[in-house]
């Protein structure tokens, strides 16, 4: 009834859009990661585990056979006559190599687990019903899922139903085999984190704005990223041969050869450009007249620190400590282990700053595995808005201490700032302050060395930027979360696709709100830097700079190009556009105009 047909090689060209999150061009097949209605293990087996493996399989499938036979020897003499056609139907699908023989295939030739591989499978061949012409046949798809799902059932009791969906794709050896690339309807920030030295070249989800956290995970592994494609998990198939291009947000889906040509070119270009880039490393970020730029670097878990010292940041602006809370089954990260993660931190930074941020658990980053869209369908009304970051730490009082002690410890190690997101109220930073205190005669008593840790607060609810002059006498710094400050200034959802195109950076409103937070910071003589988006995005470089921002946080693969275009800025030059772009009403074309006219005029050093 089936073809064990697997792969697509006939399939026609197309093309899907949707928002580009992370630059560059990536071509390779793509893995569709199953949907959330069936919750299945991803990850890769060895070499030594295939056979075992398949046998898993088989047993799997055996054991929902003798399920079904037993079904139908204890039917009742009464029961309708349809109901055994129905267990024969099912016993037919399960025996039939289309489904068997092409698992087998993913397990042998991708090293996918049984899970993975039945699920791909079913995808495979659910399309091949969706396109046939006979209704009868077409509606035997809703079988092959329940039959599927009950192998998938008895693969899990059999394991114990040990990982969650997407979570596993450990790293394997994929020397000499066509790239891949990760095709989701959907992907959690905290199962981003888990593809974070993985195998994928690229990820295309169907959901996301560009500063969703799923996003920003993808912009830190520095590889081709588009989300909001809307149906793109539902269009590729399993296995298609994919271009992402992160530069404009374009998915090409088996392209002709002509396509991929020059797409494979562009992708030698934009690799030498990241070589030449990457020869900047060494070179002080300092603009034509001479205002050093410190270029620092964002964070989710200690092991990136590396990469941010190999890419030239000149610290950590900011460093998402809530990544260590995630995926813990409920169980938060204790103290100690909390320490060794700031000390590994401090360390692996060689006496440069760690601004170390509380923990931002609640609106798209929640404690436990949760999709973007599980969370906005079905569990909490409204979490951009909700009990999220310090408003959490401060509902769970001992939680926050734990944190704060494990920051205070590791300030022994190495110069830490302390970073509180989402703050409002002044009435929040006196508790914190009050926690502090609190914190620091513990371990005074306790005899536990600590040294000063500055207190910075984020900028990212526009209450905190209208009332900075209240504020500022209280924090020895502050960093612009311009993320949240354009979600929260202009009610926009940052991770709903819906509502994307109003995500505006360049919004009247959200430029006047940074650039008096900027001067207003510097006036009273506290640090001020961006750690957004915005910090990292080379089109901002220029209009930050002019509003007198010296201090910049971005993801490391993005030091380099910022750094060139500081290298290639004259700042008090650049100032003088400010009040012009402020008062437009169009204030990108303004700037652009403006700066495009202004580096004409200058000739670069560099
Ligand atoms: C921000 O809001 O700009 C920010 C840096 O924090 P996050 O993206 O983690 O909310
Ligand atoms: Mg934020």
């Amino acid at each position: 009834m089936m073809k064990a047909r697997r792969c697509y090689s006939q399939r026609m060209s197309f093309q899907v859009f949707g928002i580009p999150v992370s630059r560059g061009v990536a071509i390779g097949r793509a893995v569709l990661v199953a949907s959330s209605r069936i919750d299945v293990a991803h990850y890769f087996i060895d070499d030594a585990s295939v056979a075992s493996e398949i046998e898993r399989c088989l047993r799997g499938r055996d054991e929902v056979v003798r399920e079904l036979e037993t079904l139908k020897t204890d039917l009742p003499s009464d029961a309708p006559h349809e109901l055994a056609a129905l267990l024969d139907v099912h016993l037919m699908l399960l025996h039939d190599e289309a489904l068997t023989g092409a698992t087998k295939q993913w397990i042998v030739e991708r090293h996918y687990n049984a899970e993975w591989a039945l699920s791909a499978q079913l995808e495979v061949l659910a399309r091949q019903f969706d396109e046939m012409e006979d209704e009868y046949l077409r509606e035997r798809k809703a079988d092959l899922e329940q039959v599927v799902e009950r192998v998938l059932g008895a693969l899990a009791r059999e394991q114990g139903k040990s990982q969650g969906n997407a979570a596993s794709l450990a790293q394997r050896d994929f020397a000499g085999e066509d790239p891949l690339l990760l095709v989701a309807a959907d992907i959690a920030p905290a199962d981003m984190m888990q593809f974070k030295r993985s195998v994928f070249h690229g990820f295309i989800t169907d959901i996301g704005g560009k500063t969703s956290h799923t996003a920003i995970v993808a912009r830190s592994m520095d590889i081709p990223a588009v989300v909001g494609t809307r149906e793109a998990s539902r269009l590729i198939r399993q296995d298609d041969w994919v271009i992402i291009d992160g530069d404009v947000g374009a998915v090409i889906v088996n392209p002709s050869p002509i396509v991929l040509e020059e797409y494979r070119f562009r992708q030698r270009q934009s690799e030498l450009e990241r070589a030449r880039l990457a020869r900047l490393r060494h070179t002080p970020a300092v603009t034509l007249d001479g205002e050093r730029i410190e270029l620092h670097a964002n964070i989710e878990l200690p092991g990136d620190a590396p990469a941010a010292v190999e890419a030239g940041a000149t610290g950590v602006g900011l460093f998402r400590s809530e990544f260590l809370f995630m995926n813990r089954g409920g169980q938060l990260p204790g103290e100690d282990e909390q320490f060794e993660a700031y000390r590994a931190a401090v360390e692996a930074m060689r006496g440069m700053p760690v601004t170390i941020r509380t923990v931002d658990i609640g609106a798209d980053k929640p404690l436990d595995r949760m999709s973007p869209s599980e969370l906005r369908h079905e569990h909490v009304l409204n979490p951009a808005m909700g009990l999220r970051a310090i408003r959490w730490s401060l509902a769970e009082p001992s939680m926050f201490r734990q944190q704060l002690r494990a920051i205070y410890r590791a300030s022994a190690y190495g110069k830490i700032r302390l970073l509180i997101p989402m703050v409002a109220h002044l009435g929040e930073v006196r508790q914190i302050q009050e926690a502090i205190v609190r914190v620091k005669q513990q371990l005074t008593d306790s005899g536990q060395a600590y040294t000063h840790v500055d207190l910075g607060v984020m900028i990212e609810i526009p209450a905190a930027a209208v009332m900075l002059p209240l504020l500022l006498p209280h924090v020895d710094f502050v960093s612009i979360g311009t993320n949240d400050l354009i979600q929260y200034t202009l009610a926009i959802d940052r991770a709903d696709e819906a509502v994307a195109h109003l995500y505006d950076p360049w919004h009247p409103a959200v430029l006047h709100l940074i650039a008096s937070t900027i001067s207003q910071a510097r006036q009273a003589g506290r640090s001020v830097s961006v750690c957004g988006e915005m910090a990292g995005d080379p089109a901002f470089t220029d209009l930050l700079l002019a509003m007198g921002l010296r201090s910049f946080s971005m993801h490391p693969a993005q030091i380099p190009t910022v750094k060139q275009r500081i290298l290639r800025a004259d700042a008090a030059r650049l100032s003088s556009a400010v009040p012009q772009i402020l008062a437009s009403e169009d204030p990108a074309t303004v700037a652009e105009t403006v700066f495009a006219g202004q580096r004409q005029r200058t000739t670069p050093l560099h």
